[in-house]
């Protein structure tokens, strides 16, 4: 069959895969699509036993905490229930949403895909849970949420005796075994078992698709010429629609954003009555000083550098689309920019959880300040901005030279 690449548009005749086999893109080094043996069955089995572990993850007991002789046992619900009832709820709805809805949301659209009913399903529903898993897939944080724990044990060791309960271990094998769900998804396989793929005629692999005036379906991946995929009736576009203008809007938006979430503290440590304010740079400054140099070194990166470099890394793309001189090294950056997606994060969960689990009173205890919803904001249109830009653009002009 022949596939068109997501990332350059490139027509890639693709044979049957072997087991552990991958196809790739020859000429931006995409990967096209996988094979694994028994797939689907892997596919249930690893949603199962992520969903146990991740409904143990709820025991009592995640973290416990103690100074002076107090002792705070926290579970991940207290901590849910107490940023919504004290401060936010939107930090609560965000820190809901992405360490434990969405990852419940992903295991029970899969066990449904995954199952019989999948093929039974009419193809305007099919559409819509597979655009929702498509979506979704995205704003998963779990794993951005167990590193922000680790972080915030080293920045409490010196403060506080911490002890970690079954809660926590139960979230850690959640995390790998969701981290395996989520690479065994396979979205053209999905669709074969929903409905059969259309070949449409005069299809010459090597060439990009639009020069043969196919449009590929966002959803399913299906090669069209008309206006909506005769597969999952999704409307289908040459290009995403206005993809440069979007992504333009976001980052300026998130760059604006960027500078309230730096200056302003994004948390205050009351510690005996005194009250000090942190930004991010000065957490980094005190992590460094106290010697944790790796803690330091990751926040440093995750939240100084990465929003930076992902901003003027959109840029260049923007710009380089217009040119198209070096289209494989910008299709490299924009494979760089989906993955560093959602690391940022990391400052925004280490508060959430520092915020939750010091609550000793006036011997210590941590409030969020303004500048975390700032942050939260700026990552959140950075993720929006790398979402709308469609990367191959990067490779129209190159095509058309060809
Ligand atoms: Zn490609
Ligand atoms: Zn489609």
């Amino acid at each position: 069959m022949i596939l068109a690449c997501k990332h350059c548009d490139t027509l890639v005749r693709v044979s049957s895969l072997g087991e552990q086999q991958r196809a790739i893109c020859p000429c931006c080094k995409n990967e096209i699509v996988s094979y694994q043996a028994n797939q689907q069955q892997w596919l249930i089995a690893f949603s199962l036993t992520s969903l146990l572990f991740l409904f143990s993850s709820l025991y009592p007991s995640f973290i416990s905490f103690s100074q002076h002789g107090l002792v705070q046992d926290i579970s991940l619900w207290n901590t849910f229930s107490l940023l919504a009832d004290k401060y936010s709820l939107v930090l609560s709805g965000i820190f809901v949403f992405s360490t434990f809805l969405i990852p419940l949301f992903i295991c029970l659209l899969l066990l449904l895909t995954n199952s019989h009913y999948w093929q039974d399903l009419n193809p305007h529903n099919a559409r819509y849970l597979a655009r929702l898993l498509n979506k979704i897939k995205t704003l998963n944080l779990s794993d951005i949420f167990l590193v922000a724990v680790l972080v915030s044990v080293f920045k409490l060791m010196s403060l506080a005796d911490i002890r970690f309960g079954p809660g926590f271990w139960a979230y850690i094998l959640f995390v790998i075994c969701f981290i395996e769900t989520l690479s065994l998804i396979n979205e053209t396989e999905l669709w074969e078992r929903q409905q059969m793929l259309f070949q449409p005629a005069l299809l010459h692999d090597g060439k990009s698709a639009r020069a043969q005036e196919l449009k590929q379906c966002l959803i399913c991946s299906q090669l069209t010429r008309e206006t909506h995929c005769p597969r999952c009736y999704s409307k289908t576009y040459f290009r995403k629609p206005n993809s440069t203008q979007r992504a333009i809007i976001w980052m300026v938006t998130a760059t604006v954003f960027l500078i309230p979430a730096n200056l302003l503290p994004i948390m205050n440590t009351i510690n005996l009555g005194n009250e000090t304010p942190a930004t991010i740079f000065s957490g980094v400054v005190v992590m460094w000083q106290s010697g944790s140099y790796p803690v330091a070194i990751l926040i440093f990166i995750a939240s100084i550098c990465i929003p930076i470099i992902k901003a003027v890394a959109l840029f260049y793309l923007i710009f380089q689309s217009r040119k198209c001189s070096h289209p494989k090294r910008a299709s490299t950056i924009y494979r760089w920019l989906e993955i560093m997606g959602k690391w940022s994060m990391i400052d925004v969960f280490v508060v959430i959880i520092l915020v939750s689990l010091v609550q000793l009173g006036t011997v210590l205890s941590v409030e969020p300040h303004v500048g975390i919803v700032f942050f939260t904001v700026m990552v959140l249109c950075q993720i929006v901005a790398v979402n709308s830009f469609d990367p191959r653009i990067l490779w129209d002009k190159f095509h058309n030279h060809e």
